[in-house]
């Protein structure tokens, strides 16, 4: 029987990544099933975030064999004592898109003299189910630049330079970064983890 993954996420980006990875399971979004609700982010960390979030979809479902699938992510650079972090998609403020947080980063290189600089991107995926919450990490490293460049993925990609590429995350092919992104990385430990929760109902 195939299983049926729900994740607790609105991103389109991140859904239709987890959508190409996650072959073998159906997967849909939270708001596919019910109605979309704010869900407060107030934790530390990526870990926490990701579960805050696999949890109070879980809760809202009211359905004991959900599998509820979450992820928190962002880009930390080192140079800039972190930033954004765990504040990667609200960088610019409450009313950020994805275009305004990425100026706010690349002016806050320049401001800093820097043209490129060591990036991280870390992904932490939550599963929460009757059993309990688990999670897992993935990171990518890289350079981010003040020169973004390409359309392709979302977010902090088109000024990201994985580590062994000339080439932006923009400018990249999406099957390309899903080979070694931090949230592949993540994924695969959680499909470890997913096999093992499921086990005993297949
Ligand atoms: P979250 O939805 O609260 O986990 O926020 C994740 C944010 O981190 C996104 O809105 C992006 O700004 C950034 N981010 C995470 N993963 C990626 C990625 O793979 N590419 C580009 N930006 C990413």
């Amino acid at each position: 029987m195939i299983k049926r993954i729900v994740l607790a996420s609105s991103n389109k980006g991140k859904i239709a990544e987890f959508k190409a990875y996650l072959r073998g399971f159906e997967v849909l979004s939270y708001g596919e099933i019910i109605k979309p609700f704010e869900i407060e982010e107030y934790g530390n960390s990526f870990k926490e975030n990701a579960i805050i979030k696999s949890r109070a979809v879980f809760d809202r479902l009211n359905d004991k064999n959900a599998i509820v699938l979450s992820d928190d992510s962002g880009i930390s650079i080192p140079l800039l004592n972190g930033i954004p972090g765990i504040y990667s998609a609200r960088f610019a403020g409450k009313e950020a898109n994805a275009k305004k947080n990425l100026e706010l980063l690349v002016q806050k290189l320049k401001e800093a003299n820097v043209e490129r600089a060591d990036a991280f991107y870390t992904a932490a995926i939550a599963i929460s189910t009757e059993k309990g919450d688990f999670s897992v990490h993935g990171w990518m490293y890289g350079k981010a630049i003040t020169d973004p460049k390409g359309d392709n993925g979302f977010g902090y990609d088109p000024m990201f330079i994985p580590q062994g590429f000339d080439k932006t995350l923009g400018e990249l092919e999406a099957s390309v970064k899903e080979n070694f992104s931090h949230r592949s990385r993540a994924l695969k430990l959680a499909l470890i983890l997913l096999k093992t929760l499921t086990k005993d109902k297949r």
